[in-house]
């Protein structure tokens, strides 16, 4: 195992922040697994499992059992990790700007597609090679002003040459759940499978360029732009662990082990990918998620619990205005699976208060959470 560390721009004179980043088995031998934890630093399931997946992979190292590389960053977002107020650790938003944490990567598709065009061949395997470093080429032109841009620049440039990356995070209260693309889905099934996700939203245009899409995206267009010349050079998902407070040592281990089972599967762990459950995870499009939101503000009386099948016209929540009297109902429009829900009990009128994966098409344009 190597141990990096790569510092930040420092925001005000006395103080430096760093990402660490561990690397198990041989660079360029095998394919690459970037795994990160945390960016929305009050996240934490993730860390705990990137913590054993660490202890993990550390043996299986020392046992020559890796035939690929693995880079472990457990602890992603060290500017957030520091943001507490008043007891109370915000992680989501950099405090200086206000930034959501996973939004605003660079897109390097434009100057990767100017420095390829000329350059492609009917060699697959070179063309990879010449994006990858044409990727590289790109972040390291990048001039961050801020602490957040260098540490956005950090995690790209570590992961975008990579084969596989998971953006570990987790959702308030939550079910176990998976975002990804319909780019990487095929390819990242099998972890869902390994994990038993039983909600895993699709989609290639979620807007606000957020980090797990950041390089998968990069590879669908210059596929769309090249043809077959482009391989599927990457593959990206969002692992949402449960909720905040999901922090066990129960979970984790199950969860690190579900990951190695995967780095079995694609071939970076030596071992039987024939014990993978035979099940199929199922998927669903992101835009069939219906977002359930109040319209007035009281105390929120949430009636159904992530991992619960709703059907349509059931009351998802209330709200009641203990002034007023006046109690509002919320109900989903149509059948689905909660994945998850607020963490909150007083309801501000339009808050989003949970999740349900369904199967119609029911929202369109920008469909991430703020
Ligand atoms: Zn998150």
């Amino acid at each position: 195992m190597q141990h990096k560390q790569h510092p930040l721009i420092s925001p005000v004179p006395g103080t430096s922040r760093h990402v660490d980043s561990f690397h198990f088995g041989c660079r360029g031998n095998g394919k690459k697994v970037y795994i990160q934890a945390s960016l929305h630093a009050d996240e934490l399931p993730g860390m705990l499992v990137a913590w054993q997946l660490k202890q993990m992979l550390k043996t299986l190292e020392q046992e020559g059992k890796l035939n690929g590389e693995v880079v472990l960053v457990p602890v992603a977002n060290p500017i957030g990790q520091n943001q507490h107020l008043m007891d109370v650790h915000l992680g989501r938003y950099e405090l200086e700007t206000g930034q959501n944490f996973n939004r605003g990567y660079k897109d390097t598709f434009p100057e990767v597609k100017q420095q390829v065009a000329e350059r492609l061949t009917k060699d697959v395997d070179a063309n990879k090679q010449l994006i990858r470093e044409s990727m590289l080429n790109a972040l390291a032109k990048w001039q961050p002003q801020t602490e957040l841009q260098s540490q956005q620049k950090v995690l790209q440039t570590l992961s975008c040459d990579s084969d596989v990356m998971l953006d570990l995070h987790c959702d308030f209260e939550a079910a176990l759940h998976l975002y990804s693309t319909y780019y990487s889905w095929s390819g990242i099934e099998p972890l869902a499978r390994c994990l038993g996700s039983k909600a895993n939203m699709l989609a290639d245009d979620t807007g606000g360029n957020p980090f797990d899409c950041s390089t998968d995206m990069v590879w669908q267009r210059l596929n769309a732009e090249f043809g077959d010349m482009i391989p599927q050079g990457c593959l990206g998902a969002t692992v949402e662990l449960r909720g905040q407070a999901d922090v066990t040592d129960e979970y984790a281990e199950h969860d690190a082990k579900a990951i190695v089972a995967y780095l079995v599967w694609l071939g970076v762990v030596a071992g039987d990918a024939d014990d993978m459950p035979e099940t199929l995870a199922p998927s669903s499009d992101l835009a069939a998620v219906e977002t359930l939101k109040t319209t007035q503000g009281g105390v929120l009386v949430l009636k159904v619990q992530p991992g619960d099948w709703v059907e349509a016209g059931q009351i998802f929540a209330q709200v009641i205005d203990p002034i007023t009297d006046s109690i509002e109902e919320v109900r989903v429009t149509q059948a689905g699976y909660v994945y998850s829900r607020t963490i909150r009990r007083m309801a501000t009128a339009g808050m989003l208060i949970g999740n349900v994966a369904g199967s119609e098409i029911i929202r369109s344009g920008y469909l991430l959470a703020p």
